[in-house]
């Protein structure tokens, strides 16, 4: 399997080349093609595997065309700590590179007005941690109606972190028509049960 076969775009291929790296993991292999055909996906994959890119590269090809408006972020990436935000962030530089999507960071422990001054100019890409978000948006500044697809990584880690009920809520908030992608190491009832609510007939990849 090649990077060439998953249905990426030219500019992302390059961007990819530029990395270096020259096959895709299972989980990318696996999983991009569905990503792209708008499929909801439920990776079990520990951190290693290369999920990052399994996500974000799609993402990119997905999100780029279309305009983001004021305080209506187009998708959402929900992290359970500032430092996987960080990085998934950083891996939308790498990919992103020939692309022009923007991009907002919502972390804890930081000032909140340049998030603020993101979002109102119109952000393509939201990663946050879910008690920022929550935060921001019970301020008025984020709305989720425009946000037609969802990331949520690390589930397990969100669970054991307690923040379930707060991702259930941000859920509740987007739009039904959406594409829902959720990655967990182990798969314990409450996020296969959160995965039934939210999810709809998703593909199942394990590696
Ligand atoms: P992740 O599982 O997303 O945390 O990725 C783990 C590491 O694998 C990161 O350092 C990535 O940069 C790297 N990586 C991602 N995709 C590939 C690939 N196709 N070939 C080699 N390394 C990769």
């Amino acid at each position: 399997m090649n990077f060439a076969d998953l249905g990426l775009s030219a500019e992302l291929l390059r961007a990819v080349d530029d990395t270096g790296y020259t096959e895709p993991t299972p989980i990318q292999a696996s999983a991009i093609p569905s990503v792209l055909m708008m499929r909801d996906i439920i990776g079990v994959a520990q951190t290693g595997t290369g999920k990052t890119a399994s996500f974000v590269l799609p993402m990119i090809d997905i999100l780029a065309h279309g305009r983001a408006r004021a305080l209506m972020p187009r998708s959402l990436i929900l992290e359970p700590t500032r430092e996987l935000a960080a990085q998934v962030a950083e891996n939308f530089e790498i990919y992103g590179k020939y692309h022009k999507l923007s991009m907002a960071l919502l972390i804890g422990g930081v000032q909140m007005g340049d998030q603020v001054k993101a979002l109102e100019k119109g952000v393509d890409v939201l990663i946050a941690t879910p008690g920022r978000l929550m935060d921001l948006f019970g301020r008025g500044k984020i709305l989720l109606n425009g946000c037609s697809m969802l990331v949520i990584d690390e589930a397990d880690r969100m669970l054991d972190m307690g923040f379930i009920p707060d991702i259930e809520e941000i859920c509740q908030k987007l739009p039904k028509q959406r594409q829902t992608l959720l990655f967990s190491a182990t798969m314990p009832p409450p996020i296969k049960k959160l995965a039934d609510k939210f999810l709809e007939n998703p593909k199942t990849i394990e590696v």
